[in-house]
């Protein structure tokens, strides 16, 4: 058997750029891209992701090179994820709500040699690229007239009418070649850049596509930033089915419910608080879903009361989890024929466990973090998440320690701590840091907010440890009321807590108000914890 070679004809690269190639192919009038002000066809954006790519290259875009993105969900911004890679580069889609110190850290750090930013972000672009010694080449975006004092060297457009409309594009030779450069969200210090490579991309899109049970009929409503994880590489997955990407560029509930009618969307993404907040808006307003949409549930933690809610509305909820460093989603919460004939509570509390891998990874294991060895699959013995596959990153760019650290044993370590159940599903207990150790007794705080979260007047919770002088630590809730005009007082859910949950569990102190985020609408634990000293 093995004196059969590979040749051309049975063996190249994958790569996510030949399934948007294909998708003009089979659906070539098909909306592929619904924007605010335009449409496009599959066969639109193919020819325009070849132009642009060629527009780059003639501007001497080489391989390896990387070009960035500061544009929050829009065509252009889809188109990137194939012009860039078409033209040889490497994309950088930065996220929007980082300030200008960072944004200058990113730039240098990956070397951007173009920069396309959205004008709204002019003001932060000019901040940013003082601080450079040798500034990209600057390419607006303009959506709102007048937002542009023409800082640019030249617009969208103009660039990519420098390429020829019918040019064509190599794929690597080399599948493990460069796709995309992402800056973990910061959540834990400094961003690293996370490089992936054309092979996992193709892999997470045709795995995301099949675990969220995607087909040519899907409309997916972009409410997770493409900037993230390359959207969770739905940029590619999507453009794999031949389904049709609707924009978003700004979270906004009834945005996303009138979208959801009116455009008839099946699927879309995000974290729990995104779900959070458009399932008070809907309740507030009495509002349903005319059809069931489903919602891929990730980036945290859901509370089982949230996926109760969601598919009370009208939303089917999967599960998943994953990091930057995977691609996104690296386990899903599958769900099995019986759960059905549990009450929707019951299945609620099994559907918040991270579930079992997804299909590009070889194997997820949780691994007591002295002795290296898996633990027990108990549902009780903690350790830490361990992941090894084709969907997880080359490595983090100009960063050989960080990389070796992430990747000792020949495993990913995600610094998540879990328990793995007698039916081999993940159940997270807590990022390693989140952990609270009160009196040397761990505290999971996300059990701590899932309780939490059962208090009818509690919007969104995060629980972090706060420094106490008998126990080491405490737990300290921070709680955004419900927005109904009734009082909630920090007794009333300390009461709570300590009736429904072991006492030296129950935080010791609650602030009221609102909760800082990151671009994907993760509470920032560490300004909470900070914000304690
Ligand atoms: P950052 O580390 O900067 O927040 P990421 O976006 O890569 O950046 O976050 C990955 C982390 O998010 C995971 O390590 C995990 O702690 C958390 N996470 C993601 N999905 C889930 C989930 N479904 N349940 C619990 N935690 C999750």
């Amino acid at each position: 058997y093995n004196s059969l070679d590979k040749t051309a004809a049975n063996h190249s690269a994958l790569t996510p750029l030949n399934l948007l190639r294909r998708s003009a192919l089979v659906f070539p009038d098909k909306p592929a891209v619904i924007d605010d002000d335009r449409t496009l066809s599959y066969r639109q954006l193919y020819q325009r992701c070849c132009q642009m790519g060629d527009a780059l290259r003639r501007r001497g875009i080489n391989s390896g090179d990387t070009v960035a993105i500061l544009c929050p969900n829009s065509h252009e911004m889809l188109e990137s994820h194939y012009s860039a890679p078409m033209s040889g580069a490497v994309l950088n889609s930065i996220n929007i709500r980082l300030d200008a110190a960072t944004l200058t850290f990113i730039l240098s750090h990956g070397e951007a040699r173009v920069l396309f930013y959205d004008t709204q972000w002019e003001n932060q672009v000019r901040a940013a690229i003082a601080e450079l010694e040798a500034p990209p080449l600057l390419v607006s975006i303009e959506r709102k007239a007048g937002a542009s004092e023409g800082l640019a060297d030249l617009d969208y457009e103009s660039l990519l009418a420098e390429g020829d409309p019918e040019a064509d594009w190599q794929a690597p030779s080399d599948e493990w070649t460069a796709i995309s450069l992402n800056y973990t969200s910061g959540t834990t210090g400094n961003p690293k850049g996370v490089v992936y490579h054309h092979r996992g991309a193709y892999l997470a899109a045709m795995t995301n596509a099949m675990v969220f049970n995607m087909t040519a009929e899907t409309v997916y409503l972009w409410t997770l930033p493409m900037f993230h994880c390359n959207g969770w590489a739905y940029t590619w997955a999507i453009t794999a089915v031949g389904g049709t990407h609707v924009c978003l560029r700004e979270v906004d509930a009834m945005e996303i419910y009138r979208r959801i009618e009116d455009y008839g969307v099946t699927h879309m993404c995000g974290a729990p608080v995104v779900v959070n907040m458009l399932l008070q808006e809907l309740g507030r307003k009495g509002l349903k879903l005319s059809r069931p949409a489903h919602f891929a549930l990730g980036g945290a933690a859901p509370p089982s009361s949230v996926i109760r809610k969601a598919e009370e509305i009208g939303f089917r909820i999967t599960h998943l989890y994953g990091l930057t460093e995977t691609f996104g989603p690296s386990t899903l919460c599958v769900p099995q024929p019986e759960w059905q004939q549990l009450s929707l509570e019951e299945r609620a509390v099994k559907m918040s466990r991270q579930g079992v891998p997804t299909h590009g990874l070889d194997e997820v294991a949780v691994m007591d973090t002295v002795s290296g060895k898996m633990v027990p699959a108990d549902g009780k013995t903690m350790g830490e998440i361990c992941i090894r596959g084709n969907t997880v990153m080359k490595g983090y760019l100009k960063n050989a320690e960080a990389t070796q650290k992430a990747f000792s044993d020949g495993w990913f370590h995600t610094g998540d701590l879990a328990v793995m159940h007698p039916d081999h599903y993940v159940e997270i207990r807590d990022r390693a840091k989140d952990v609270i150790i009160s009196g040397g007794e761990n505290i999971s705080s996300l059990e701590v907010e899932e309780v939490l979260y059962r208090h009818p007047k509690v919007s969104e919770a995060a629980v972090v440890a706060m420094a106490d002088e008998v126990w080491g630590e405490v737990p300290c809730a921070f709680v955004n009321p419900v927005d109904d005009g009734e009082e909630l007082s920090a007794e009333e859910i300390i009461t709570f807590c300590r009736d429904h949950m072991a006492h030296f569990k129950a935080p010791r102190k609650v602030v009221l108000g609102e909760l800082p985020k990151t671009a994907t609408g993760k509470i920032r634990k560490n300004i909470l914890r900070d914000s304690l000293f």
